[in-house]
């Protein structure tokens, strides 16, 4: 318990350490992937940029430069001349908001670049932001009519700090600073692009390394599985041995100890005057001794079927014989105290079966519905033909088998688990035997029962 304990707990501690591991790489791998994607068009518009400078002589803004030139003058007149600082403020917001509005909708970068980036190849889809930072209307005297935050804050970025973007430009690409100035007015902004599928290029991008981290988490999970599944039968088996050996044990103490007993008997002076005495004594150590050699038999032709096949001494039997046989030899043997109801009907059908494995299966069978039984065991021996196949069901009213040990109960060494209280006696083998020969046939055993109402064990057997 403490082992698998131990082993559950190192296993999912490592692979949680393996998948955070795995998780810290592909972050690192994102980000990298982010800074080369912010980068590439970064550089790229810069060369787009340049390219607009050499070859077309313009930046972009030349339409936006004239409107702002012919409404610049008269704004700024109008400006200078207030007075109430009330007016002078909506003043101010009414010349920002025309600088913002000429230079957001009259720009002609934004479809320079666009073409660009799809000459060369690149995604040419974007947003772009324009981040104001400075604007002052100029005449005798500068009046600031609007300074940003970073701007207030860093200086001005073109006499060499460049001001790092706000919050909400962090994710944007900044392509660069454009400063428009004439006589009566200096204009200073920040040009950003943002892709919107971005996110989905970098995924893109980083889908291999995210396949082999999912798939080698996948295999470590699995190996994990299979090896603890591993343990956990392993274990099963090593109890199941454990079992077995005090089984073993106790089933060959039981007839020693009674043989021993019979031995003392006869040595008794009282005893050996009486014949019916000693006959008596020498019936019981006979008994004992068949019983104890069978055990022994069955725990070493087990052996011996762990290391080669089954030999099978087959001959075509008459189905019909052979089970009322072993039904007449049980009854005035082990099973006298029980009810034997014989209902079976093999139409004549013989069958080719080593007759000394099948009396062993049969015998098992019937003396399992005695053995299982906590009132006076009433045994239904059924039988029939179908489909070249011939069935025996052999049914008793005993405790019954739950569904969990159903599944184990023809395992070897099997023993459900009150069995293993030594109120039934056993070495968990019969039902082992019973299934063993049953395939060595060519057919099969099921089992269908309920617990404290009985069962039903079928068996298959072609012809
Ligand atoms: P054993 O009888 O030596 O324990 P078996 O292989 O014959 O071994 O049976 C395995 C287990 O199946 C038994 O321990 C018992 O719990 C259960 N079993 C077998 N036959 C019956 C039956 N007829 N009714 C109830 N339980 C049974």
């Amino acid at each position: 318990m403490k082992k698998r304990n131990t082993v559950l707990v190192s296993g999912i501690a490592s692979i949680i350490i393996l998948v955070s591991v795995q998780l810290f790489i592909i972050k690192g791998i994102w980000n990298q992937r982010n800074e080369m994607f912010a980068l590439r068009y970064s550089v790229l518009s810069k060369e787009g940029l340049d390219f607009l400078n050499r070859r077309m002589r313009t930046d972009g803004f030349d339409t936006v430069r004239l409107l702002l030139r012919n409404y610049s003058e008269q704004a700024n007149k109008e400006l200078h001349a207030l007075k109430d600082p009330r007016d002078i403020d909506a003043k101010k917001k009414e010349i920002l908001n025309y600088f913002t509005t000429v230079v957001y909708k009259e720009q002609d970068l934004s479809d320079f670049l666009s073409k660009y980036f799809e000459r060369r190849g690149f995604e040419k889809k974007f947003k772009f932001t324009i981040s104001i930072m400075d604007l002052d209307m100029i005449n005798d005297d500068t009046i600031p009519v609007y300074q940003s935050e970073g701007f207030l804050n860093r200086g001005r970025p073109n006499t060499g700090v460049r001001s790092g973007p706000a919050d909400n430009l962090k994710d944007k690409i900044l392509v660069n600073w454009f400063n428009l100035e004439d006589n009566s007015y200096r204009f200073l902004f920040a040009y950003y692009i943002d892709f919107s599928d971005k996110q989905k290029v970098i995924l893109k991008e980083t889908s291999v390394f995210l396949g082999m981290s999912i798939l080698s988490i996948i295999v470590v999970v699995i190996i994990f599985i299979i090896t603890y599944k591993n343990l956990m039968e392993e274990k099963r088996l090593s109890n199941l041995k454990t079992d077995f050996i005090n089984n073993m044990t106790h089933e060959l103490k039981t007839p020693l100890s009674t043989i021993t007993v019979a031995g003392k008997t006869l040595e008794m002076p009282q005893i050996r005057n009486d014949d019916a005495k000693i006959l008596e004594t020498a019936k019981l150590i006979g008994k004992q001794s068949v019983h104890l050699n069978q055990l022994i038999n069955m725990i070493l032709e087990i052996s011996m079927w762990e290391r080669t096949q089954f030999q099978l001494d087959k001959k075509t039997i008459s189905i019909e014989e052979i089970v009322n046989d072993v039904v007449d030899s049980f009854k005035s043997g082990g099973g006298n105290n029980a009810t034997i109801i014989q209902k079976y009907n093999f139409s004549g059908a013989k069958v080719d079966i080593d007759a000394v494995y099948f009396t062993t299966l049969l015998n098992n069978l019937l003396s399992n519905a005695v053995k299982y039984s906590d009132k006076q065991p009433v045994i239904e021996i059924e039988g029939f033909t179908q489909d070249n196949n011939v069935f025996i069901k052999v049914a008793d009213n005993g405790i019954g088998i739950n569904k969990i040990d159903q599944k184990h109960i023809f395992d070897k060494f099997y023993r459900a688990s009150t069995g293993n209280i030594h109120k039934f006696k056993g070495l968990g083998l019969g039902l082992y035997y019973v299934k063993k020969i049953a395939e060595a046939h060519g057919g099969d055993v099921t089992v269908h029962s309920k617990p404290g109402k009985g069962s039903i064990f079928t068996v298959t057997l072609p012809f």
